[in-house]
Protein backbone atom coordinates (compact mmCIF):
# COMPACT_ATOMS: atom_id res chain seq x y z
CA UNK A 1 0.00 0.00 0.00
CA UNK A 2 3.24 2.41 0.21
CA UNK A 3 2.69 3.03 -3.06
CA UNK A 4 -0.67 4.60 -3.10
CA UNK A 5 -0.72 8.24 -4.32
CA UNK A 6 -3.98 9.30 -5.02
CA UNK A 7 -5.38 12.03 -2.67
CA UNK A 8 -8.29 11.79 -4.36
CA UNK A 9 -10.02 9.54 -7.02
CA UNK A 10 -11.62 11.47 -9.78
CA UNK A 11 -10.52 8.61 -12.74
CA UNK A 12 -8.59 5.58 -13.46
CA UNK A 13 -6.29 7.42 -16.25
CA UNK A 14 -3.72 8.27 -13.77
CA UNK A 15 -3.66 4.64 -12.11
CA UNK A 16 -0.89 2.36 -12.51
CA UNK A 17 -0.89 -1.55 -12.65
CA UNK A 18 0.05 -1.28 -9.11
CA UNK A 19 -2.79 0.97 -8.06
CA UNK A 20 -5.26 -1.10 -9.63
CA UNK A 21 -3.52 -4.86 -7.57
CA UNK A 22 -3.76 -2.74 -4.80
CA UNK A 23 -8.12 -1.92 -5.33
CA UNK A 24 -8.08 -5.28 -5.78
CA UNK A 25 -5.97 -6.80 -3.15
CA UNK A 26 -7.62 -4.78 -0.75
CA UNK A 27 -11.33 -5.20 -1.69
CA UNK A 28 -10.73 -8.85 -2.05
CA UNK A 29 -9.91 -8.93 1.44
CA UNK A 30 -13.07 -7.03 2.48
CA UNK A 31 -15.36 -9.27 0.12
CA UNK A 32 -14.03 -12.25 2.32
CA UNK A 33 -14.61 -11.06 5.55
CA UNK A 34 -18.09 -11.63 7.54
CA UNK A 35 -18.65 -8.12 7.81
CA UNK A 36 -22.22 -7.40 8.89
CA UNK A 37 -24.95 -4.76 10.40
CA UNK A 38 -23.16 -5.24 13.60
CA UNK A 39 -19.66 -6.54 12.64
CA UNK A 40 -17.59 -3.34 11.27
CA UNK A 41 -13.89 -2.30 10.91
CA UNK A 42 -12.83 0.45 12.70
CA UNK A 43 -10.66 1.58 10.09
CA UNK A 44 -12.64 5.26 9.23
CA UNK A 45 -13.95 5.54 12.93
CA UNK A 46 -14.14 9.08 13.82
CA UNK A 47 -14.04 10.12 9.96
CA UNK A 48 -17.20 12.19 8.28
CA UNK A 49 -18.08 11.06 4.89
CA UNK A 50 -20.81 13.00 2.87
CA UNK A 51 -22.23 11.96 -0.24
CA UNK A 52 -23.26 14.70 -2.92
CA UNK A 53 -25.23 13.43 -5.06
CA UNK A 54 -26.24 16.10 -7.99
CA UNK A 55 -27.71 13.31 -9.96
CA UNK A 56 -30.21 10.66 -9.36
CA UNK A 57 -28.15 6.95 -7.72
CA UNK A 58 -29.41 3.91 -7.05
CA UNK A 59 -26.32 1.70 -6.64
CA UNK A 60 -23.70 3.84 -6.41
CA UNK A 61 -24.95 5.70 -3.59
CA UNK A 62 -26.01 2.79 -1.34
CA UNK A 63 -23.04 1.08 -2.21
CA UNK A 64 -20.44 4.00 -0.83
CA UNK A 65 -22.52 4.88 2.17
CA UNK A 66 -22.97 1.07 3.14
CA UNK A 67 -19.25 1.25 2.56
CA UNK A 68 -17.98 3.62 4.77
CA UNK A 69 -20.43 2.90 7.44
CA UNK A 70 -18.59 -0.60 7.36
CA UNK A 71 -15.54 0.98 8.02
CA UNK A 72 -17.00 2.91 10.66
CA UNK A 73 -17.43 6.40 9.68
CA UNK A 74 -20.43 8.55 10.12
CA UNK A 75 -22.21 9.39 6.84
CA UNK A 76 -23.95 12.17 5.73
CA UNK A 77 -25.58 12.34 2.15
CA UNK A 78 -27.43 15.12 0.02
CA UNK A 79 -30.26 15.23 -2.01
CA UNK A 80 -30.84 18.53 -4.61
CA UNK A 81 -34.36 17.88 -4.26
CA UNK A 82 -34.80 19.25 -0.69
CA UNK A 83 -31.45 21.23 -0.65
CA UNK A 84 -30.48 24.81 -1.14
CA UNK A 85 -29.32 23.93 -4.73
CA UNK A 86 -33.47 24.91 -5.85
CA UNK A 87 -32.17 28.40 -3.74
CA UNK A 88 -29.82 29.17 -5.97
CA UNK A 89 -26.47 27.87 -3.89
CA UNK A 90 -23.55 26.84 -6.24
CA UNK A 91 -22.17 23.75 -5.82
CA UNK A 92 -18.74 24.72 -4.40
CA UNK A 93 -20.88 26.50 -1.57
CA UNK A 94 -22.75 22.98 -0.93
CA UNK A 95 -19.83 21.33 -0.94
CA UNK A 96 -18.05 23.85 1.57
CA UNK A 97 -20.98 23.27 3.38
CA UNK A 98 -20.46 19.68 4.33
CA UNK A 99 -16.42 20.62 4.77
CA UNK A 100 -17.66 22.90 7.24
CA UNK A 101 -19.28 20.43 9.35
CA UNK A 102 -16.12 18.02 9.31
CA UNK A 103 -16.36 15.90 6.13
CA UNK A 104 -13.18 14.31 5.74
CA UNK A 105 -14.29 12.46 2.23
CA UNK A 106 -16.27 13.94 -0.22
CA UNK A 107 -18.41 11.55 -2.67
CA UNK A 108 -19.37 13.61 -5.35
CA UNK A 109 -21.97 12.76 -8.63
CA UNK A 110 -22.74 15.55 -11.62
CA UNK A 111 -24.40 15.60 -14.75
CA UNK A 112 -21.48 17.86 -15.99
CA UNK A 113 -18.14 16.13 -16.68
CA UNK A 114 -15.61 17.81 -14.43
CA UNK A 115 -17.29 19.01 -11.55
CA UNK A 116 -15.83 16.67 -8.78
CA UNK A 117 -12.24 17.83 -10.06
CA UNK A 118 -13.14 21.29 -9.83
CA UNK A 119 -14.18 20.76 -6.54
CA UNK A 120 -11.19 18.65 -5.74
CA UNK A 121 -9.12 21.55 -7.32
CA UNK A 122 -10.98 24.87 -5.54
CA UNK A 123 -10.82 23.09 -1.48
CA UNK A 124 -7.19 22.41 -1.75
CA UNK A 125 -6.66 25.67 -2.80
CA UNK A 126 -8.51 26.93 0.18
CA UNK A 127 -6.47 24.87 2.19
CA UNK A 128 -8.96 21.87 2.83
CA UNK A 129 -7.87 18.77 3.75
CA UNK A 130 -11.04 17.15 2.73
CA UNK A 131 -10.68 14.71 -0.30
CA UNK A 132 -12.93 13.94 -3.18
CA UNK A 133 -13.94 10.62 -4.51
CA UNK A 134 -15.98 10.91 -8.03
CA UNK A 135 -19.24 8.90 -7.98
CA UNK A 136 -19.89 9.60 -11.84
CA UNK A 137 -18.87 12.88 -13.86
CA UNK A 138 -20.98 13.65 -17.21
CA UNK A 139 -19.46 11.43 -19.77
CA UNK A 140 -15.62 11.49 -17.99
CA UNK A 141 -15.30 9.45 -15.63
CA UNK A 142 -17.09 6.30 -13.15
CA UNK A 143 -14.03 5.28 -11.13
CA UNK A 144 -15.55 3.31 -8.58
CA UNK A 145 -17.73 1.38 -11.23
CA UNK A 146 -14.32 1.04 -13.55
CA UNK A 147 -12.79 -0.95 -10.46
CA UNK A 148 -15.73 -3.26 -9.56
CA UNK A 149 -16.10 -4.39 -13.14
CA UNK A 150 -12.62 -5.33 -12.76
CA UNK A 151 -12.72 -6.81 -9.87
CA UNK A 152 -15.96 -8.51 -11.03
CA UNK A 153 -14.05 -10.03 -13.80
CA UNK A 154 -10.98 -10.34 -12.24
CA UNK A 155 -12.92 -13.05 -9.95
CA UNK A 156 -14.44 -14.81 -12.72
CA UNK A 157 -11.05 -15.48 -14.53
CA UNK A 158 -9.47 -15.96 -11.53
CA UNK A 159 -10.79 -16.18 -8.42
CA UNK A 160 -8.31 -17.92 -5.98
CA UNK A 161 -5.89 -14.64 -7.07
CA UNK A 162 -8.17 -11.79 -8.98
CA UNK A 163 -5.41 -9.25 -9.50
CA UNK A 164 -4.56 -7.54 -13.02
CA UNK A 165 -2.61 -10.53 -15.08
CA UNK A 166 -5.78 -12.50 -14.43
CA UNK A 167 -6.84 -10.27 -17.51
CA UNK A 168 -4.30 -10.06 -19.42
CA UNK A 169 -4.66 -11.19 -23.20
CA UNK A 170 -8.43 -11.71 -22.80
CA UNK A 171 -11.10 -10.25 -25.70
CA UNK A 172 -13.71 -8.06 -23.76
CA UNK A 173 -16.23 -6.81 -26.03
CA UNK A 174 -18.28 -3.31 -24.59
CA UNK A 175 -21.28 -3.26 -26.47
CA UNK A 176 -23.82 -0.42 -26.42
CA UNK A 177 -24.26 3.31 -26.04
CA UNK A 178 -20.30 4.06 -25.88
CA UNK A 179 -20.51 7.38 -26.54
CA UNK A 180 -22.18 8.79 -23.29
CA UNK A 181 -20.30 6.53 -20.90
CA UNK A 182 -18.63 7.27 -18.21
CA UNK A 183 -18.43 3.53 -17.06
CA UNK A 184 -17.37 2.53 -20.23
CA UNK A 185 -14.46 5.35 -20.53
CA UNK A 186 -13.51 4.37 -16.79
CA UNK A 187 -13.04 0.74 -17.99
CA UNK A 188 -11.33 1.34 -21.32
CA UNK A 189 -8.52 2.61 -18.87
CA UNK A 190 -8.46 -0.24 -16.12
CA UNK A 191 -8.85 -3.06 -18.76
CA UNK A 192 -6.35 -2.08 -21.00
CA UNK A 193 -4.53 -1.07 -17.94
CA UNK A 194 -4.47 -4.77 -17.10
CA UNK A 195 -3.71 -6.32 -20.69
CA UNK A 196 -6.97 -6.83 -22.03
CA UNK A 197 -7.25 -6.23 -25.29
CA UNK A 198 -11.06 -4.49 -25.38
CA UNK A 199 -13.85 -4.26 -28.36
CA UNK A 200 -16.13 -1.74 -28.47
CA UNK A 201 -19.66 -2.39 -30.81
CA UNK A 202 -22.70 -0.25 -31.66
CA UNK A 203 -23.43 1.95 -34.50
CA UNK A 204 -21.24 4.87 -35.72
CA UNK A 205 -23.84 7.02 -33.43
CA UNK A 206 -23.33 5.64 -30.33
CA UNK A 207 -19.44 4.10 -30.98
CA UNK A 208 -17.16 6.95 -33.04
CA UNK A 209 -14.97 5.77 -34.81
CA UNK A 210 -11.99 7.75 -32.75
CA UNK A 211 -12.64 5.77 -29.38
CA UNK A 212 -9.90 2.88 -31.17
CA UNK A 213 -7.27 5.35 -30.11
CA UNK A 214 -9.11 6.44 -27.08
CA UNK A 215 -5.67 5.49 -24.80
CA UNK A 216 -2.39 5.69 -27.57
CA UNK A 217 -2.20 9.42 -25.83
CA UNK A 218 -0.95 9.95 -22.34
CA UNK A 219 -3.86 10.60 -20.35
CA UNK A 220 -5.00 14.05 -19.86
CA UNK A 221 -3.10 16.19 -17.44
CA UNK A 222 -0.46 13.62 -17.50
CA UNK A 223 3.37 13.34 -19.26
CA UNK A 224 3.28 10.08 -19.46
CA UNK A 225 1.26 7.19 -19.58
CA UNK A 226 1.29 5.41 -16.16
CA UNK A 227 0.92 2.21 -17.58
CA UNK A 228 4.35 0.97 -19.99
CA UNK A 229 2.10 -1.45 -21.50
CA UNK A 230 -1.51 -1.57 -22.72
CA UNK A 231 -4.26 -3.51 -24.46
CA UNK A 232 -5.43 -2.89 -27.68
CA UNK A 233 -9.16 -1.36 -28.50
CA UNK A 234 -10.78 -2.01 -31.73
CA UNK A 235 -14.13 -0.82 -33.15
CA UNK A 236 -16.24 -3.44 -34.58
CA UNK A 237 -19.58 -2.38 -36.57
CA UNK A 238 -21.47 -6.00 -36.12
CA UNK A 239 -22.38 -8.00 -32.93
CA UNK A 240 -22.06 -11.00 -35.05
CA UNK A 241 -18.38 -9.84 -35.83
CA UNK A 242 -17.12 -9.10 -32.83
CA UNK A 243 -18.57 -11.89 -30.73
CA UNK A 244 -16.39 -14.79 -31.87
CA UNK A 245 -13.61 -15.21 -28.99
CA UNK A 246 -14.65 -13.22 -26.21
CA UNK A 247 -14.18 -13.87 -22.94
CA UNK A 248 -16.47 -11.11 -21.56
CA UNK A 249 -19.19 -9.14 -22.67
CA UNK A 250 -20.59 -6.02 -21.44
CA UNK A 251 -23.60 -4.13 -22.15
CA UNK A 252 -24.30 -0.47 -21.71
CA UNK A 253 -27.99 1.28 -20.72
CA UNK A 254 -28.50 3.87 -23.50
CA UNK A 255 -28.44 6.68 -21.62
CA UNK A 256 -31.21 8.96 -23.66
CA UNK A 257 -30.61 11.83 -20.46
CA UNK A 258 -27.41 12.33 -21.71
CA UNK A 259 -28.09 12.53 -25.38
CA UNK A 260 -28.40 16.04 -27.11
CA UNK A 261 -30.46 14.46 -30.18
CA UNK A 262 -32.31 11.64 -31.72
CA UNK A 263 -29.48 8.93 -32.47
CA UNK A 264 -31.31 5.74 -33.19
CA UNK A 265 -34.11 5.23 -36.01
CA UNK A 266 -36.02 2.56 -33.21
CA UNK A 267 -35.58 1.19 -30.41
CA UNK A 268 -36.79 -2.20 -31.85
CA UNK A 269 -34.49 -1.95 -34.62
CA UNK A 270 -31.26 -1.52 -32.09
CA UNK A 271 -32.28 -4.46 -29.87
CA UNK A 272 -32.56 -6.27 -32.79
CA UNK A 273 -28.81 -5.49 -34.14
CA UNK A 274 -27.44 -4.93 -31.00
CA UNK A 275 -29.56 -6.82 -28.00
CA UNK A 276 -27.80 -9.50 -26.16
CA UNK A 277 -29.57 -12.84 -25.63
CA UNK A 278 -29.05 -16.77 -25.15
CA UNK A 279 -28.90 -17.10 -28.78
CA UNK A 280 -26.62 -14.71 -29.54
CA UNK A 281 -24.61 -15.25 -26.78
CA UNK A 282 -23.58 -18.40 -28.59
CA UNK A 283 -21.59 -16.68 -30.82
CA UNK A 284 -19.07 -16.15 -28.05
CA UNK A 285 -19.12 -20.11 -27.13
CA UNK A 286 -19.84 -21.75 -23.97
CA UNK A 287 -20.87 -19.54 -20.65
CA UNK A 288 -19.14 -16.01 -21.43
CA UNK A 289 -20.38 -13.78 -18.69
CA UNK A 290 -22.63 -10.72 -19.44
CA UNK A 291 -22.21 -7.48 -17.06
CA UNK A 292 -24.07 -4.51 -17.13
CA UNK A 293 -23.14 -1.88 -14.59
CA UNK A 294 -27.34 -0.92 -14.61
CA UNK A 295 -30.12 0.78 -14.42
CA UNK A 296 -30.65 -2.38 -17.31
CA UNK A 297 -33.73 -1.72 -19.81
CA UNK A 298 -34.89 -4.54 -19.92
CA UNK A 299 -35.72 -6.29 -23.59
CA UNK A 300 -33.07 -3.25 -24.81
CA UNK A 301 -29.90 -3.73 -24.25
CA UNK A 302 -30.43 -7.27 -23.09
CA UNK A 303 -33.28 -9.97 -22.95
CA UNK A 304 -34.82 -10.72 -19.05
CA UNK A 305 -33.53 -14.40 -19.00
CA UNK A 306 -30.04 -13.58 -19.91
CA UNK A 307 -29.99 -10.77 -17.47
CA UNK A 308 -31.88 -13.46 -14.89
CA UNK A 309 -29.32 -16.38 -15.72
CA UNK A 310 -26.90 -16.83 -12.81
CA UNK A 311 -24.72 -18.86 -15.08
CA UNK A 312 -23.97 -16.04 -16.78
CA UNK A 313 -25.01 -13.04 -15.62
CA UNK A 314 -22.52 -11.22 -13.28
CA UNK A 315 -25.05 -8.15 -13.07
CA UNK A 316 -25.77 -8.69 -9.30
CA UNK A 317 -21.72 -9.99 -8.65
CA UNK A 318 -21.09 -6.49 -9.82
CA UNK A 319 -23.62 -5.17 -7.89
CA UNK A 320 -22.05 -7.33 -4.50
CA UNK A 321 -18.92 -6.26 -5.51
CA UNK A 322 -19.42 -2.49 -5.36
CA UNK A 323 -19.09 -2.36 -1.38
CA UNK A 324 -15.76 -3.86 -0.69
CA UNK A 325 -14.36 -2.15 -3.84
CA UNK A 326 -15.43 1.08 -2.50
CA UNK A 327 -14.41 0.17 1.17
CA UNK A 328 -10.90 -0.07 -0.62
CA UNK A 329 -11.04 2.98 -1.91
CA UNK A 330 -12.32 4.85 0.64
CA UNK A 331 -9.45 3.35 2.93
CA UNK A 332 -6.66 3.67 0.98
CA UNK A 333 -7.44 7.30 0.82
CA UNK A 334 -7.78 7.53 4.68
CA UNK A 335 -4.62 5.18 5.09
CA UNK A 336 -2.74 7.58 2.75
CA UNK A 337 -4.49 10.88 4.24
CA UNK A 338 -3.25 9.70 8.05
CA UNK A 339 0.45 9.13 6.40
CA UNK A 340 0.45 12.80 5.20
CA UNK A 341 -0.61 13.90 8.86
CA UNK A 342 2.18 11.58 10.14
CA UNK A 343 4.79 13.29 7.77
CA UNK A 344 3.80 16.57 8.70
CA UNK A 345 3.70 16.40 12.46
CA UNK A 346 7.04 13.85 12.20
CA UNK A 347 8.67 16.77 9.56
CA UNK A 348 7.44 19.69 11.80
CA UNK A 349 8.19 18.29 15.35
N1 LIG B 1 -24.99 3.89 -13.33
C1 LIG B 1 -24.05 4.18 -14.37
C2 LIG B 1 -23.68 5.67 -14.39
O1 LIG B 1 -23.98 6.37 -13.45
C3 LIG B 1 -24.48 3.69 -15.70
C4 LIG B 1 -25.75 4.30 -16.25
O2 LIG B 1 -26.27 5.29 -15.73
O3 LIG B 1 -26.20 3.76 -17.27
O4 LIG B 1 -23.07 6.12 -15.34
Amino acid sequence: MSGWSHRHVLDLASFSREDFAAVLDLAQQFRSLPITGARKLPALQGRLVATLFFEPSTRTRSSFELAAKRLSADVMSFSPSSSSLSKGESVLDTARTYVAMGADVLVVRHRSTGVPQQLALDLQQMGERTVVLNGGDGLHSHPSQGLLDLLTLTRFFSPQHPMPEALQGRRIVIVGDILHSRVARSNLWALTACGADVVLCGPPSLVPEDFAAFVDAPPPGLLKDPVPQRGKISVVRRLEHALPGADAVMTLRLQKERMGQQLLTSLKRYHRDFGLSHERMQLCGEDVPVLHPGPVNRGIELSGSLLDDPRVSLVEEQVRNGVPTRMALLYLMAASESATEASLVSSSS
